[in-house]
């Protein structure tokens, strides 16, 4: 196992060892995370080296492939930004979006990484600013509480920027019985001591998607409201920390499948895991608010710029099964049948609605203390119908498949010198060799049927809240007001009182 080398001087090495002094190549990448990070995988082993290990190799090998993209000279505009100030390339994933000219190109390096992956990472490298920068955009509030804390939060985007990073999200606490209250819950990560230097934390956090790929986690507790002062808390992790342990969940992919048979899966998967922290400690840089209860609860203000990655990644996504959609019916020769071109048209009706929600949230963002943030009803509308329909589309891309999902063969069957040939004369699509639309079953079957797309399919539904969390927030927050009072008025009913009123016009600022 690698030594534990603190992550400043490894990411400051791996960096003054490459081309750019702010970019990392893919291979350094691998190289950064070489730092003596504790991970136990699902057998119970502890693995020497991460980016050598079956379980996270190829979704690694992916990550660095989008690293990589920052140095082609077809992608390197979309990826990464000349910084005026300094006249370095850095990454587009780090720009603080203070124009709707960069949030545009925001998201266009987010439709490379989504393009890149087919959003099976919901994580991907330039996702993770977003918890960092959801911070930066209420910096008002934690400079009520400590202008130190502000400052950190300030230099820890800075240091990132420059540093090139992947940072993972840790936000729920661990699931344990809701009715006991939160100083009894063992699991819920906490401060136990505080030292002059810095804070030990102890407890756990789950679901830390990316986290043992990625250099850093971004700790908040913005989705629990009632946590005691010990538990509020909002900090940068280091992913080597000398006590954290990374537990990972059994792997959804195969180490040994081929692209022709696993078009998707064949390059990994993105790896989620419980992260434990036995006395950790976290130096003072790295706190952005301690005991503020004030601050709990302040997800939706907190998250904005995380939810409109998300809904923008799965646009991108809703793209791709569009394309699916349309190239399974052109190649089974069934876009004919009304019933057919019907379901196709509910797939275009979610790429076109969630693109909608995006542009408009993006054309009514708003500067929330110097970032442009899209607006947040906008997104959450745009969410909940993303997470609503998101099995329906999955139903209709297998329904339209038939029986393509099961007759489908590996490539070791192609090459067997009897059937080979036979399922090449009698399984033919429409412009398309039988082992082409084998291959292209193969993809729908990654992206709709097999076990990664099953946690993909948890992961668009829970990981930033799920439907009913959504619904109860969009009520809450969602500005009817005007209607409202419109419609009221020419009925001639009284106007609603202020409580009422108060209920559908939340005040974000
Ligand atoms: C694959 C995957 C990856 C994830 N990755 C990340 C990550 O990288 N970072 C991160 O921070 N989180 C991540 N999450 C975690 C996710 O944010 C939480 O699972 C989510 O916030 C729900 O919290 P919980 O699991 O504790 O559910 P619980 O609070 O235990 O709730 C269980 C269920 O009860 C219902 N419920 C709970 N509360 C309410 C309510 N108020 N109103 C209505 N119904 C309710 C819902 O059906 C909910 O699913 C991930 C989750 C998954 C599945």
């Amino acid at each position: 196992m690698s030594t534990i080398t603190d992550t400043t001087s490894k990411l400051m090495e791996v960096l003054s060892a490459g081309p750019e002094p702010h970019l990392m190549t893919g291979e350094q990448y691998k190289e950064s995370l070489r730092d003596g990070r504790r991970v136990i995988d699902s057998k119970g082993n502890e693995i020497k080296d991460v980016t050598a290990h079956p379980a996270l190799k190829r979704g690694i090998d992916n990550l660095a492939k989008v690293y990589d993209s920052q140095f082609d000279p077809e992608t390197k505009d979309v990826t990464t930004f000349v910084n005026p100030e300094d006249g370095k390339r850095y990454s587009t994933g780090w720009m603080v979006p203070k124009t709707k000219e960069d949030l545009k190109r925001r998201r266009e390096a987010l439709r490379l990484s989504t393009y890149h992956t087919f959003g099976v990472f919901g994580r991907p490298n330039d996702y993770g600013s977003m918890m960092a920068m959801g911070f930066l955009s209420i910096i008002d509030k934690i400079e009520k509480e400590n202008s130190e804390y502000a400052d950190n939060v300030r230099r820890f985007v800075e240091f990132s920027q420059k540093h090139n990073v992947i940072s993972a999200d840790l936000i729920p606490d661990v699931q344990t019985d809701k009715n006991l209250p939160s100083d009894q819950k063992k699991g819920t990560l906490r401060v136990v001591e505080e030292r002059s230097d810095g804070i030990v934390l102890r407890g756990a956090k789950p679901c830390g998607s990316v986290g043992v790929q990625g250099h850093f986690a971004t700790v908040s507790t913005a989705t629990s409201p009632n946590l005691d002062p010990d538990a509020a808390l909002w900090c940068a992790v280091p992913i080597n920390s000398p006590g954290l342990t990374l537990v990972l969940r059994e792997p959804v992919t195969s180490p040994d499948s081929n692209f022709e048979d696993h078009p998707i899966d064949s390059h990994g998967e993105e790896t989620d895991n419980m992260m434990i922290f036995n006395d950790v400690f976290i130096p003072n840089k790295y706190i952005f608010s301690l005991r503020n209860t004030k601050l709990l609860g302040l997800y939706r203000e907190s998250c904005a710029l995380c939810h409109w990655h998300i809904l923008a990644r799965l646009m991108y996504r809703a793209e791709i099964f569009l394309a699916a959609g349309q190239t399974m019916v052109d190649i089974l020769g069934t876009d004919s049948f009304q019933g057919v071109r019907d379901s196709v048209s509910e797939i275009i009706s979610y790429s076109a609605s969630l693109k909608a929600h995006i542009l408009a949230a993006e054309e009514e963002a708003e500067l929330w203390n110097g970032v442009l943030v899209p607006s947040t009803k906008f997104v959450t509308a745009g969410r909940l119908q993303s997470i609503l329909l998101y099995p329906r589309i999955m139903h209709i891309l297998r329904d339209l498949s038939g029986q393509g999902l099961i007759s489908r063969f590996t490539s070791e069957t192609w090459e067997h010198p009897e059937i080979g040939p036979l399922l090449d004369e009698y399984l033919p699509g429409a412009g398309v060799t039988a082992r082409e639309k084998n291959t292209f079953f193969n993809f729908v079957w990654d992206l709709a049927c097999g076990s990664h797309s099953s946690r993909v399919a948890l992961f668009e539904n829970t990981n930033s809240t799920n439907a009913p969390v959504v619904q109860s927030e969009l009520y809450r927050s969602y500005d009817r007001s005007e209607p409202v009072k419109f419609l009221r008025e020419y009925l001639g009913l009284p106007q609603v009182n202020r409580e009422m009123k108060r209920l559908y016009k939340a005040d974000l600022k």
